[in-house]
């Protein structure tokens, strides 16, 4: 009985942390279309894993080029923020010419909207 409301909380509570972790993406966003920054404080990977945001959209400060990154892939990074990736996602066509411009960081997405990566 009291093992059935411990879970029954533990499920309601996960739950709550989800809906926390997803405002704070969207507030996150937001923040982004309107001024493009601050862009910390920014939600951790983890965080937004949780709240539903899979995708981080970005692009290249120098070339303008997009792409999506799977916060999913990235490896080790769970308590990584999110605006800490902004100088460690590089840009691959930039980086051929030997550049090593940052990100800009656009939105955090749910799903994933532009096809294809850069070749
Ligand atoms: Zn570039």
């Amino acid at each position: 009985m009291l093992a059935a409301q411990s879970d029954e909380m533990r499920t309601k509570g996960d739950a709550l942390i989800r809906q926390a972790d997803r405002l704070l993406c969207e507030i996150w966003n937001e923040r982004m279309w309107a001024d493009g920054e601050p862009i910390d404080p920014s939600p951790k990977v983890d965080q937004a894993l949780n709240g539903g945001f899979s995708w981080l959209e970005i692009e290249c400060s120098r070339c303008q080029t997009k792409r999506e990154v799977n916060l999913a892939e990235l490896p080790h990074v769970e308590t990584t923020c999110i605006h800490d990736l902004a100088t460690r996602l590089r840009c691959q066509r930039c980086a051929k010419g030997g550049k090593r411009p940052r990100a800009t960081l656009l939105q955090l997405a749910i799903g994933r909207r532009h096809t294809a990566e850069v070749p």
